[in-house]
């Protein structure tokens, strides 16, 4: 079968074999990419025409135990300025996005141990009764299922966790020895379990990533069948072991963001601020190839530089109602709408 023979097969089977999507991603032309990324925006406009959701971010710690490789948070950084905001600080991210049109909030953060379950469920607590027509995401890292489910009772209604990457092998090379895909996946099959909305996803052009173990993050997305899959380019920090690796390619991207929007049909799917970072126009280009969601940053300006993750992190220092004035614009004139919804998953 020919490439535009297999993206159709996709559209219509909802998967591909192994060999299938490894043909699809390394031999893919402009034409292929461009048929991919029309039938994705076609998908995404049959279920959320031409709406995109936004979500309040906020980066409430960058502390972290975990030592990733590729992350500027990982514990072994010792040159990065750490930084946690109090539960008022949080609260009040809330509330400056609230008059706004946020309606989803994602508290995100590294895995920092004083953020235990009482206080994340305090805090969620807050948000909830403040805010009762919000949902809360959050995006905190690996727990015990009991845990999971604690931050679940106490309100919270999405969780992302991406799974980094489906190949054991590949995940060792991106992880110390603690840290394993096992675990990753335990964690997201209890999350789904529980009832929250889920998102996996991965970076692309991750330090010794392959078509091989690409094909395993479609498949594996596949069988995971998340509400919503983050995915953006790797783009390398100074202060990691992966400082010298070259940064995720924007086509490639663009094409993986279109395969899971026509593989997954009605998923949540975030044009990233990595995809912004690599290319002026990136985010445009995203919901361009299918993506539904953008996350605009909500948390106190003075410590937007701290939440350093990879070199060259857009983070302006605009006032949340600047930069969202400005970002409506953009997607304005690209033929879309932000609006002031929770965005749930259709199914949820
Ligand atoms: N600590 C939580 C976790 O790991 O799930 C949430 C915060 S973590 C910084 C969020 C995501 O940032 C990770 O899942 C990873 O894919 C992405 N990230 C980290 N370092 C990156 C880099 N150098 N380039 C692009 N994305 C990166
Ligand atoms: Fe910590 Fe998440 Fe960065 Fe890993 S990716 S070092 S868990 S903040």
């Amino acid at each position: 079968m020919n490439n535009l023979e297999l993206i159709k097969k996709l559209e219509s089977a909802g998967t591909l074999t192994h060999c299938e999507f490894v043909q699809l991603l390394s031999t893919f032309t402009e034409n292929d990419l461009e048929f991919a990324r029309k039938l994705a925006r076609e998908i995404a406009s049959k279920y959320f025409g031409n709406k995109i959701y936004i979500r309040g971010l906020i980066e409430f710690t960058n502390i972290c135990k975990q030592n990733c490789y590729y992350c500027g948070l990982r514990s072994e950084n010792k040159s990065a300025e750490r930084y946690r905001l109090s539960k008022d600080d949080i609260l009040s991210c809330c509330e400056t996005g609230y008059p706004l049109g946020f309606r989803t909030f994602v508290l995100q953060g590294g895995e920092d141990s004083l953020f235990d379950d009482d206080l994340m469920c305090d805090i969620i607590h807050s948000i909830k009764e403040n805010y009762p027509d919000c949902a809360v995401t959050l995006s905190i890292g690996e727990k015990s299922k009991e845990s999971y489910q604690r931050l679940f009772d106490a309100g919270a209604d999405r969780y992302l966790l991406r799974h980094e990457t489906a190949n054991s092998e590949h995940y060792s090379m991106l992880h110390p020895k603690g840290q394993t895909l096992e675990n990753r996946k335990k964690c997201l099959f209890d999350l789904k379990e529980i009832g929250f909305q889920t998102g996996c996803g991965f970076m692309v052009g991750s330090p010794h990533q392959t078509f091989d173990t690409l094909a395993e993050d479609l498949l594996f997305i596949r069988e995971l069948n998340p509400e919503m899959v983050g995915i953006g380019p790797f783009i390398p920090h100074k202060d990691t072991p992966f400082w010298n690796k070259p940064q995720g390619s924007l086509e490639l991207t663009l094409l993986l963001l279109a395969l899971v929007r026509i593989m997954l049909k009605n998923v949540l799917l975030p044009s990233t601020t990595a995809l912004g970072t690599i290319h002026k126009r990136g985010r445009e280009m995203g919901i361009l190839s299918g993506a539904n969601v953008v996350m605009p940053n909500l948390s106190p300006i003075k410590d937007r530089q701290k939440y350093m993750l990879y070199n060259g992190k857009i983070s302006t220092n605009e006032e949340a109602a600047e930069g969202l004035k400005l970002l409506k614009k953009r997607i304005d004139a690209i033929g879309y709408e932000i609006v002031t919804a929770r965005g749930d998953h259709p199914e949820k």
